[in-house]
């Protein structure tokens, strides 16, 4: 009998349901009006990756954002390994979501309605497939829309407000790019639709400081680099320095580290992942394998 899980498994009210049949009640705030935080952790040769950071980032979130999950803290790590169990999984995506509520009739006081707190474990998800990984990636930086501002919404609590993410997405393809990196208001370089971005200029490995998620990826990649005695920080990015880098990449847990070898259609060195990226990315799948960053599922 194949497992019904097979696909994914939500844990929803208590109870776990194949990823097909999970639902939400329609009048969640967390779908009628973004309200909602959520993160996001990945399973890998069954072990979960940087959990406890995850973990970490979802409750400042939740924080920053005054919502309380419903369920205890010291639960919720147990509770994602069985979602990740039930679905035999070895690679999975592991999203926990605490949302506003459903508002009682006829009102809509957020402190008056109780949060939920959903989870669910899907197959891995990679925002750059591993082929297209070996080439690299042609990356737009956006044009036709700005980064939403920080003062408008906090980019350090991850949210689902991705209007101008999902638009500039769309600026890409139809510019024949893979994805798009935004710009805010200012000119500064920020992040694009789910992941951050680096730049290796002359020596020195450079993210956005401000404007962005801190991507749990993103700290992997300054402790790596560190390691290998690269120098390495956040810093404010402008264009003229993107377009002078000999490497670019991109960072999230759902794809690692994702090569971009085209920035507006001009080639990058020689059209290929550098030296430094791959190293990287080398590191970076290793630290899945052992080490003070993964905790077994199974
Ligand atoms: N920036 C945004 C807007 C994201 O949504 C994400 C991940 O989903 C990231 C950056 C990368 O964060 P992490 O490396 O923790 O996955």
């Amino acid at each position: 009998m194949t497992n019904p899980f097979a696909a994914g498994c939500a844990w929803i009210d208590g109870d776990y349901v194949p990823i097909d049949q999970a639902r939400i009640p329609i009048t969640d705030m967390g779908f009628t009006r973004s309200d909602a935080t959520y993160d996001v952790v990945a399973a890998w040769h069954g072990k979960f990756f940087r959990l406890s950071d995850h973990l970490q980032r979802f409750a400042r979130s939740c924080q920053c954002l005054q919502l309380t999950p419903p369920v205890p803290w010291d639960v919720m790590p147990a509770l994602l390994a069985d979602c990740v169990r039930k679905t035999e999984l070895q690679e999975a995506y592991v999203e926990m979501i605490c949302t506003r509520g459903v508002p009682m009739a006829g009102g809509r006081d957020p402190r008056k309605i109780a949060n939920r707190f959903y989870a669910f474990a899907v197959p891995y998800v990679w925002i750059v497939h591993p082929e297209q990984q070996a080439a690299g990636i042609d990356l737009a930086v956006a044009r036709g829309v700005e980064r939403v501002g920080t003062k408008a919404l906090d980019p350090t609590v991850k949210n689902f407000q991705w209007g101008d993410f999902v638009r500039a997405q769309f600026e890409a393809y139809d510019r024949g790019a893979y994805t798009a990196v935004l710009v805010d208001a200012a000119g500064w370089v920020t992040e694009g639709p789910g992941f951050n971005v680096f730049a290796y200029v002359k020596g020195t490995l450079v993210t956005p400081a401000s404007g962005v998620l801190h991507g749990i990826t993103r700290q992997t990649v300054l402790e790596l680099a560190a390691r290998r005695g690269v120098t390495a920080r956040p810093a404010a990015l402008d264009m003229e320095t993107l377009q002078a880098a000999d490497e670019i990449f991109l960072t999230s847990t759902a794809g690692g580290i994702m090569p971009v070898t085209r920035l507006d259609g001009n080639v990058l060195g020689d059209g290929t992942p550098g030296p430094l990226t791959r190293w990287l990315n080398d590191a970076y799948w290793e630290a899945h394998e052992t080490g003070p960053w993964v905790s077994a599922i199974y």
